[in-house]
């Protein structure tokens, strides 16, 4: 008689640390018991999502991680699901945040910009080919992997809610790095990731985004959608002239263009230097690689997360299931491609 395949839960997996806190989710560290493998396990309360109004974006997060596989972008290793909780089991990215780093040293140079820049580049340029749009690229999601390059997380699409969401108290994230169609609300499309990565080849080489207004959003919003940023003077003419490109406002004119090609953005010369596929088969001997301890080293992770205690709140069972026909499908095994 043929044994039923016993269901992942969150018990098969040992929490060790806490290591990111997003807008919708919780990322722990854990190890999968029997196999012994580190993962980070995203966590989403499915009541949080449908008060947010966050379930379509989820199923989209869901299906872009299942069906897009790329050097930088991160892996989904296992998803599944109890009564009131989502999980993403991911590929854990010891690095940590690019946003750590940065943070650390203020800025990088052009030539670490551009190394960190141009796999986003590639990253973004095979979504797009998947008419996938990533509409979150910041430096909180662009995290460092255990070999020195960069990997892209969250699918959660969180900004695009945000901007719809009539509420201005659930407004919530870091909207300096909306194109203006996107604040425009006239629909927007590729080139919004484009400008995107303008706001994060600038901030790299700056220390702040282009356009930053603390505690204004009415300003920064009209910055956005007006204002010019201002160039340091010790920019090179080359990043400069790519930067000017990308922050074109009509997103018929930015270089990458109304249908998002990236080959505008590939062959600038800010990127001549740039062997595309050297890069891509990571053969460039990166400016940092983390020096880890062990497998489940979190020194790359800030103190604020991993001082958190590691808990899975499902566990008090308290909250009913909030439509498990919503969530059908969810679950997932890359070594097996099974769903529920
Ligand atoms: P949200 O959708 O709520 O913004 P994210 O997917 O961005 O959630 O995850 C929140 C944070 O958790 C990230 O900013 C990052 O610091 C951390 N994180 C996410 N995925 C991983 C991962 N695979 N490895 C290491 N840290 C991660
Ligand atoms: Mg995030």
């Amino acid at each position: 008689m043929e044994t039923e395949e016993k269901k992942l839960s969150i018990e098969d997996f040992t929490l060790l640390k806490v290591v990111g806190k997003g807008s919708y989710g919780t990322v722990m560290l854990a190890r999968k018991i029997d196999s012994g493998e580190v993962l980070a396990i995203k966590m989403l309360k499915k009541s949080y999502l449908k008060k947010r109004k966050q379930e379509i974006h989820t199923k989209a997060e869901r299906f872009i991680l299942e069906t897009i596989n790329h050097p930088f972008i991160v892996n989904l290793k296992y998803a599944f699901q109890n009564t009131e909780k989502l999980y993403f089991c991911l590929e854990f990215c010891p690095g940590g945040e690019l946003f750590f780093h940065l943070q650390r040293v203020e800025n990088f140079d052009e030539e670490v910009t551009r190394f960190y820049s141009a796999q986003m580049v590639l990253a973004l340029e095979h979504l797009h080919k998947n008419n996938v749009i990533y509409r979150d690229l910041k430096p909180e999601n662009v995290l460092i992997n255990t070999d020195g390059y960069i990997k892209l997380t969250d699918f959660g699409l969180a900004k695009e809610n945000v901007m719809t969401d009539k509420d201005a108290k659930s407004f919530c994230g870091t909207p300096e790095y909306l194109a203006p169609e996107i604040l425009e609300r006239k629909g927007h499309g590729k080139p919004v990731d484009w400008w995107s990565l303008a706001s994060i080849i600038y901030e790299m080489i700056v220390g702040l985004p282009p356009f930053y207004e603390k505690d204004n959003r009415e300003k920064l919003f009209k910055e956005i959608k007006s204002g010019e940023p201002e160039y340091p003077d010790d920019m090179s003419p080359a990043c400069r002239d790519l930067l000017e490109g990308l922050f074109k406002k009509d997103p018929a004119d930015r270089l990458g263009g109304s249908e998002g090609n990236a080959d505008e953005i590939k062959s600038h010369p800010w990127y001549s230097q740039v062997d595309w596929d050297i890069l891509k088969e990571k053969k460039i001997i990166p400016p940092f690689k983390p020096k880890l301890d062990s497998d489940d080293d979190t020194k790359y992770i800030d103190n604020e997360f991993t001082e958190m205690l590691p808990m899975d709140s499902a566990a008090d069972g308290t909250v009913l299931d909030s439509g498990s026909m919503t969530w059908k499908d969810f679950s997932f095994d890359s070594n097996k491609m099974m769903t529920d």
